[in-house]
């Protein structure tokens, strides 16, 4: 099969045939598609578009490339469930949910990823805890899985291999923006984790990929219709990124935010709305409650006994981090704090959230570059929520940085990020749900 007639049907708007994708798919494996060949193919996919029958064929070819994990021999006693998000700022989300989860009785492979962009990504977070390994042998994980119920690990390098030539590729021509592109993208690798139930976090709002309500709407949907003709259960949540989650972005300062709030110590409203109802889809959409409303009084239950952060623990233990890390969490501090102070009495009205993003990965929280390392230690605490008031000179939030330079740029970055009020009324409380929409198939 010739890769130029393949990307000739698709430039000139036809649908590929499943062997089309097939071979395009092993082509991007053993090396018989070029970049060349492979870049004009997405080009021609995010102009043409894919319909579900092409999406489905080229997700599940994804899958396929490499290793697809294979639970059946381990023995487990609960259902194997996951999450994904799409991606924000301060979302710690996947710190909170699987321990509860595992908690409930269910077993939770989370393959994460890193910081892409503006967003923070997990595996950058847990690895702020020192000795945290995210690069672990497929024995490992399974004995991670015994122990604690979950384990939070990066992807190897066999698990869906097509996606990741595939999506380098997509990073440097300008075509990560297509639905198809993206659906395949994420689920090839939910799919290879050998999942039972997914639950998918699309978020939207100015520090989402996604910027519109509909764009959103558009990408669940695509989703979960895909997985489920995938032959994998999945509902999607559409949530608000319209502000900061939680009231920490960066990596160590999230992961400490995380063991406050499995220790009950903080939780942040929508934090916790949020947890609470991805943790009760999955928790239905595995069996293990029959109702949502059972969902959401067991993940409570678990959060209020202890027993998720138990979970937590024994996940980061079994993968070298701090054998302690509820009481001590050994994590890195910044030496130099300085507060966002707010110019004039008034009110919080809108974030530029992406701004937020850019400014921690600014400080060295994220790359600008693939591989670059990043500062654990960097980020911002006690942001502000919206429609919040704050005094004149009272913090708007604390900046942790590097040096005193650093500070003194990211200060000034967050102060333009927050559209400040001063006439305007005063809102006790921000909307504490930031669940917009549910799309279940
Ligand atoms: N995340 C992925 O894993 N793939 C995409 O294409 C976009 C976001």
């Amino acid at each position: 099969m010739q890769p130029a007639e393949t990307i000739r049907t698709k430039r000139d708007g036809a649908a590929l045939s499943a062997a089309q994708i097939d071979d395009f798919v092993r082509g991007l494996v053993d090396g018989h598609w070029a970049d060349s060949q492979a870049a004009a193919l997405a080009m021609a996919i995010v102009l043409r578009g894919m319909d579900a029958t092409e999406t489905v064929a080229l997700t599940r070819a994804m899958m396929h490339s490499g290793t697809v994990l294979d639970w059946r021999g381990a023995a487990f006693a609960g259902p194997v469930l996951d999450k994904h998000s799409t991606g924000g700022v301060g979302d710690k989300v996947s710190l909170l949910l699987a321990p509860m989860l595992a908690a409930c009785g269910a077993v939770v492979p989370m393959i994460s990823g890193r910081g892409l962009g503006h967003t923070g990504g997990t595996l950058d977070k847990l690895e702020a805890l020192p000795g945290y390994t995210v690069d672990v042998p497929p024995a490992r994980l399974l004995a991670t899985l015994h122990t604690a119920g979950c384990a939070i690990v990066g992807a190897s390098a066999d698990l869906a291999p097509a996606d990741r030539r595939l999506y380098a590729l997509r990073d440097l021509t300008a075509t990560v923006e297509s639905l198809p592109l993206i659906t395949a993208s994420i689920l090839s690798k939910k799919l290879a984790a050998g999942l039972q139930g997914l639950v998918l976090d699309v978020k939207v709002g100015s520090g989402a990929f996604m910027a519109t309500l509909p764009q959103a709407q558009a990408l669940a949907r695509s989703l979960v219709d895909v997985a489920r003709g995938a032959g994998l259960p999945a509902r999607a949540l559409i949530t608000d990124m319209n502000q900061v989650l939680g009231t920490t972005a960066g990596n160590a300062l999230e992961v400490q935010e995380s063991i406050d709030f499995l220790r009950g110590r903080e939780q942040e409203p929508r934090l916790l709305e949020l947890t609470l109802q991805l943790a009760s889809e999955l928790l239905q959409l595995g069996g293990l409650a029959s109702t949502l409303e059972q969902g959401r009084v067991m993940a409570q239950q678990a959060l209020a006994s202890g027993a998720a952060a138990e979970h937590f623990a024994r996940m980061v233990a079994a993968l070298g981090g701090p054998h302690d890390v509820l009481r001590d969490a050994h994590l890195p501090v910044a030496p130099v704090q300085r507060a966002v102070l707010a110019p004039c009495d008034g009110v919080l009205t809108q974030v530029d959230v992406r701004a937020l993003g850019v400014a921690v990965v600014a400080l060295g929280g994220g790359r600008s570059r693939p591989g670059q390392p990043v500062d654990p230690r960097v980020g911002l605490t006690q942001v502000v929520p919206l429609q919040h008031a704050r005094r004149a000179g009272e913090p708007l939030a604390v900046v942790h940085a590097a040096s005193p330079a650093a500070a003194e740029a990211a200060c000034s970055a967050v102060l333009a990020a927050l559209q400040w009020s001063a006439a305007g009324e005063i809102f006790a409380e921000t909307a504490a749900n930031p669940v917009l929409e549910r799309v279940a198939s």
